[in-house]
């Protein structure tokens, strides 16, 4: 799993628990409103931006390898390791996006944003904030 993505989960597992919690855990919590939707914001945020963070990892690694003329040792397909089957050297693997990313990034950006919607649900059935507040 990704960076990004336990990034994702790990706040919405925290909202999650919060949206569950007793009363004074909730106003606790509620205090720190603002921290807590910047946390999500930032988070969807490099959600969004992960492909072309992936691109620009992709390409300055490859331009490395090329630039530079790295090789490393191929491993023998049969023990695994380095020894007289292997076939030489050859390029470092670039890295590849595997299709479970994309569905983990879809799946816990859902989460965090209905683990942040029954926060905010919580918070209100708390009594935390003041009607007026909201629909202003
Ligand atoms: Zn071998």
């Amino acid at each position: 799993m990704i960076y990004t993505v336990k990034k994702v989960k790990l706040i919405a597992e925290q909202l999650r628990k919060f949206s569950t919690a007793d009363s004074w855990v909730v106003v606790g919590q509620f205090v720190n409103l603002k921290f807590w939707l910047d946390e999500v914001k930032s988070a969807i945020k490099a959600l969004d931006q992960h492909n072309l963070r992936f691109d620009k990892m992709y390409e300055s690694r490859k331009k490395w390898i090329e630039l530079h003329g790295i090789e490393i040792p191929d491993h023998c397909p049969i023990c695994l390791g380095i020894c007289e089957l292997g076939s030489g050297t050859r390029k470092p693997h670039l890295p590849k996006k595997s299709p479970e990313t994309k569905s983990d990034k879809k799946e816990s950006k859902i989460e965090l944003i209905n683990s942040s919607y029954h926060f905010l649900l919580r918070c209100y059935n708390v009594k935390t904030f003041k009607r007026r507040r909201i629909t202003r």
